[in-house]
């Protein structure tokens, strides 16, 4: 073992350990006090509905789509892979910049952004089996709203989510990812992006996940899968059991710049860890996400680098967690990376 695993080793006296993200500063408790094997976490088995057993609003090709992507290539409507549609129940519509009003102590703003649905074609293919090549097309997908959603002047900060089954908040099983734009940065976001520039002003412009990636390909430990553009991490501060975070190797801020490499690895990643989480843990359900760069009046987040975090439903937000913010993990990332880096799927 190196210096750098040495550094991070569970004293034994203690039933956990907290740990802090060194990007949001959030804390964690990893209580392998309280451990569990791997195999412990495998979900009962899905009972997973079939198309056919309901009414599926996603089979259809809708007419105002805003985008279609085919299998090849190219918009053949017959032969339609992705496409993004504006959300039926929309939390948020388009229009005029919100103002932000003072009610007494509180402030409000109208409810102004975007919310729409990347929908994949197959009810019965979550992503974790589809191929890197239509993974990539929906990374593409989320890359081409960006750009045009970026072009809308009110607009801060541009989420993109995955729900996989209901405890996960899917209420429509057919796969598929959403969009939200707020006026707004929330604040998770809020607190990496400063994370992340409190680091880079103290490191002579240095990216704290730039650091995380070059610490972690040397300690291994951690690393559950890597190709030539990005990495697979169970992070240090895992805020709940099997966390993973996508890395692309590059340092970019901004997810709608990576070229096209960028998101044939990614998506090759991100299929992998997903297959391995369904394989390794009895398809649990899950949700990913991708955090980066804020978009809106232009403020330099060149020191932030944008990647994708997958959290398993393995535990629930109990008092502590909820009225804390600090989650406990029950197994180590160290054992979570070691377990799924050997699912074979
Ligand atoms: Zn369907
Ligand atoms: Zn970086």
């Amino acid at each position: 073992m190196n210096e750098d695993a040495e550094q991070t080793k569970h004293p034994s006296h203690a039933p956990s350990e907290l740990r802090q993200d060194p990007v949001s500063g959030e804390w964690v408790v990893i209580a392998t006090g309280r451990a569990k094997r791997p195999q412990d976490f495998a979900s009962a088995p899905q009972k997973r509905a079939t198309p056919s057993a309901y009414p599926c609003p996603f089979e259809v090709l809708f007419p105002n789509a805003h985008s279609v992507y085919a299998r090849d290539g190219g918009t053949n409507a017959d032969e339609w892979l992705v496409q993004v549609v504006p959300n039926k129940y929309p939390a948020f519509v388009g229009g005029a910049c919100p103002v932000l009003r003072e009610v007494g102590p509180y402030r409000v703003t109208d409810g102004i952004g975007f919310h729409e649905v990347v929908i994949t074609r197959d009810h019965a293919r979550p992503l974790g089996v589809q191929t890197s090549t239509e993974a990539e097309l929906v990374l593409r997908a989320y890359q081409d709203r960006f750009r045009a959603i970026k072009a809308d002047s009110c607009m801060r900060y541009i989420s993109v989510f995955h729900n996989h089954g209901p405890l996960a908040g899917a209420t429509i099983e057919h796969p598929h990812s959403q969009i939200i734009a707020t006026p707004v940065i929330p604040p998770d976001i809020g607190r990496s992006i400063a994370g992340s520039h409190a680091y880079a002003q103290t490191h002579g412009g240095a990216c704290v996940h730039c650091a995380v990636l070059r610490h972690e390909l040397r300690a291994g430990e951690r690393v559950v899968y890597e190709n030539n553009d990005a990495v697979v991490l169970a992070p240090f501060a895992s805020k709940t059991a099997f966390e993973l975070r996508v890395m692309p190797r590059t340092h970019c801020a901004y997810f709608e710049e990576a070229g096209a490499s960028e998101r044939r690895g990614v998506a090759e990643a991100l299929t992998v860890s997903l297959a391995r989480i369904a394989k390794g843990l009895g398809d649990p359900d899950y949700n990913f996400f991708l955090h980066t760069a804020p978009v809106g009046p232009p403020e330099s987040f060149s020191h932030y680098h944008w990647h994708i975090e997958i959290i398993p439903k393995t535990a629930v937000w109990a008092g502590f967690e909820i009225g804390t913010g600090i989650e406990i993990s029950t197994i180590s990332p160290e054992e979570a990376a070691a377990f799924l880096k050997n699912v074979i799927v």
